[in-house]
């Protein structure tokens, strides 16, 4: 059955795990050569590889830490090398370090800064070289990047506040060359950073419409389509995937 993505190539950063793993599968599953960056999870990552070629698809594992300028543009040249073309970003790569506002250090700070925003000015300078008209940049920034429902997470809020303006800027430059961006914001997502079971989950649950976390699934889903023919009137959109957490 021929596949939406056919033919194209996607590079997905921190794709080893959580919502960047599921992405990369559902990319993959439905045509993309792709490649996932990850930092410390080699097993991890190389086992998406495995999965992603056990149905019948193409993958690669690189490892390379966002906070790494050089690692970052290494793992654009690797991805161009491995699939000869760079369709489509996504840049997923994201830590948060919840924690009082007052409490947070400078440290701390700029290493939230270095993987969320540093990692994808970097990554996304680097792919824009080898993008093509119909080349998609998918940001994944988050629903607290638009409305924060709880303390702990200034700095984390600050940077996805600062992907969504990135993104916004950004489809304005490269529009004209046929290239959308746009930005992809969860809410809570049950992952290894936000899981459903546990004492920070109840307020974050309570807080949706649908009064339940959401599947990495239902991320991927929206990045399919995002990075699909079928969105290319899309750009400079922050499409919010949430639950109805910020309705
Ligand atoms: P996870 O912690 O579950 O997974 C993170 C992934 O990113 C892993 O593959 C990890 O690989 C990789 N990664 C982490 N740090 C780095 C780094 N420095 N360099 C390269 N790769 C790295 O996170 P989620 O899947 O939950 O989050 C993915 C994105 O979604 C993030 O940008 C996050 O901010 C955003 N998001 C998540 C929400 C949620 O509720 N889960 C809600 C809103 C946004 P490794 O193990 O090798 O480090």
């Amino acid at each position: 059955m021929a596949g939406k993505l056919d033919g194209k190539a996607a590079l997905i950063t921190g794709g080893s795990r959580g919502i960047g793993a599921a992405i990369a599968k559902r990319l993959a599953a439905d045509g993309a050569g792709v490649a996932v960056t990850y930092s410390k999870g080699a097993d991890a990552a190389s086992s998406v590889v495995k999965e992603i070629e056990r149905g019948g698809g193409r993958a690669i594992a690189i490892q390379a830490d966002a906070a790494d300028p050089d690692a970052v543009k290494a793992a654009v040249e690797k991805t161009v090398a491995a699939f000869g073309r760079l369709d489509v970003l996504v840049n997923n790569a994201g830590t948060a370090i919840p924690k009082p506002f007052e409490e947070t250090t400078l440290e701390e700070m700029d290493r939230v800064i270095d993987i969320n925003v540093r990692g994808v000015f970097v990554a996304t300078q680097a792919a824009l070289k080898h993008m093509k008209s119909g080349g998609r940049v998918i940001m994944i920034g988050s629903a607290v990047g638009e409305r924060v429902l709880a303390p702990g997470l200034v700095p984390y809020s600050g940077t996805k506040g600062a992907v969504k303006m990135f993104s916004q800027a950004l489809a304005r430059e490269v529009g004209s060359r046929g290239i959308t961006v746009n930005n992809v914001q969860p809410g809570p997502i049950d992952t290894e950073l936000n899981p459903a079971a546990g004492d920070w989950a109840v307020p974050q649950k309570a807080a949706t419409a649908l009064d339940r976390y959401g599947h990495v699934d239902e991320v991927a889903a929206l990045v399919a389509f995002v990075a699909g023919p079928e969105a290319s009137y899309i750009t400079g959109a922050n499409l919010t995937v949430d639950g109805g957490m910020n309705a």
